[in-house]
């Protein structure tokens, strides 16, 4: 019967459907040619010729470059440096200078050599490179009460059965639009032994924590012993079920991802690690390889995307943004809404602009490669999702939905 019928009038109907379906996708493919990525040849040749222009500036070699360590101490965090590597006026030489006092910085020669220095507004560059736009003094330094979810050590609680251990507060760059400003200070500072023991006991005595989240700060700031310590201690406390990293290090320094890190990592498994791409240009081939060394070491990778003005408020820089993440075996986890932080509120973007994101994902692309877009609440209220609206009416009998496509739909609300 059924093949009959595909056969007959309805592979007329299927096929009319799939051009209908097919003309969904001329936006996003039209767009896409002028949306660069970091594995397109163009990027790959530009990042070379930045990348010889650091080595001679900093006197590395082509090793240095590839050993993590390195990069870390060669982090460019003046502006007399960074003048030699992308062409800056006096006023932005004077601007970073002041706002690096207020504000630290500090990028590694890897992610520097992303950015294109012909292109003042360089998504790349708007992320790692101070402008005067953020001595705007508007905004809080602490929207999301931090300050109150702290019961012992290192711990952030906001959660009934997780909860976050702030392990550093060094990052391998000081992103620009970081919402945890107030925590960057002058220098780096890793957390004490007994800060950490005091941390672990914390969990030991709450059995119902289930899953702890590594985080700082950049957990992969921390070198591999540090973390082993953190990962054993974690792993000999019964109640927890699954580890999870949050760094940012794939994305500003994936040669963090080395041999020892991987094999360690194996010994506690599960662990899950979070990162955060916010452009299609970050997918370089080497942050791409260090996804694929982790997806052997069997762990799990989720992307939490921050929506940025002038750095990704595009519903077609998302999505192909998502479609490289899916590529690397990244799985977009989270797209955050960015918070009115002091220093920042020059990358705030409209809720409008987020569902509007949101609603033309939903459909048009794989589920796989569609987040959930979160608001996180005033006062450490916790994570809100944000959802475009697809229920129209909803009575005790009958639910009016709308489809991906804005079709109207009537669904019982109970069978019985
Ligand atoms: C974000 C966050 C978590 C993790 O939340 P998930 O939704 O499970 O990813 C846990 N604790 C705190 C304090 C957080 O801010």
């Amino acid at each position: 019967m059924a093949t009959q019928n595909t056969a007959g009038r309805g592979r007329e109907i299927s096929l009319e459907r799939a051009g209908e379906l097919a003309d969904y996708t001329t936006g996003y493919r039209e767009a896409k040619a002028h949306i660069p990525r970091g594995t397109d040849p163009a990027c790959i040749k530009r990042y070379e010729a930045q990348k010889a222009k650091l080595l001679t500036v900093l006197g590395g070699t082509e090793a240095d470059w590839a050993d993590w360590k390195w990069q870390m101490k060669h982090r460019i965090d003046d502006a007399d440096t960074l003048a030699q590597i992308l062409d800056l006026s006096e006023t932005e030489k004077q601007e970073i200078h002041e706002l690096g006092v207020t504000y630290r910085f500090a990028v590694t020669p890897y992610y520097l050599a992303l950015i294109d220095p012909a292109d003042p507004k360089d998504p790349i560059r708007a992320m790692s490179v101070p402008t005067a736009l953020e001595s705007d003094d508007s905004g809080e330094s602490d929207p999301m009460a931090e300050e109150f979810t702290n019961p012992a050590g290192i711990i952030t609680r906001r959660y009934p059965d997780r909860l976050i251990l702030n392990v550093t507060n060094a990052c391998a760059m000081f992103c620009r639009h970081c919402q945890r400003r107030r925590r960057i200070g002058d220098a780096d500072c890793d957390v004490s032994r007994a800060a950490l023991d005091e941390s672990f006991a914390y969990i030991r005595n709450n059995p119902e924590v289930r899953d702890v989240l590594i985080t700082g700060g950049d957990a992969l700031a921390l070198d591999n012993d540090q973390l082993e310590y953190i990962l054993s201690s974690l792993r000999a406390i019964e109640s927890v079920e699954m580890i999870r990293f949050g760094t940012r290090t794939l994305v500003t320094l994936p040669m963090r991802i080395d041999e020892g890190f991987l094999a360690m990592i194996e010994q506690y498994h599960p662990v899950y690690l979070n990162t955060h791409f916010n452009h299609p240009r970050e997918l370089t081939p080497q942050a791409v390889q260090a996804c694929a060394k982790l997806c052997k070491a069997g762990v799990p990778l989720g992307n939490q995307m921050v929506l940025l003005e002038g750095v990704n408020n595009d519903k077609y820089v998302v999505q192909s943004l998502n479609h490289e993440l899916c590529k690397a075996r990244v799985r977009p986890y989270y797209i955050f809404h960015a918070k009115h932080v002091k220093g920042t509120t020059h990358f705030c973007t409209s809720i409008d602009d987020g569902l509007e994101i949101m609603a033309h994902l939903r459909g048009r692309t794989s589920g796989m490669a569609i987040p959930t877009y979160i608001l996180n609440a005033p006062g450490g209220l916790g994570k809100t999702p944000l959802l475009p609206e697809y229920i129209v009416e909803r009575t005790s009998e009958k639910v009016t939905l709308r489809t991906w496509e804005g079709k109207l739909v009537e669904y019982p609300n109970a069978v019985n």
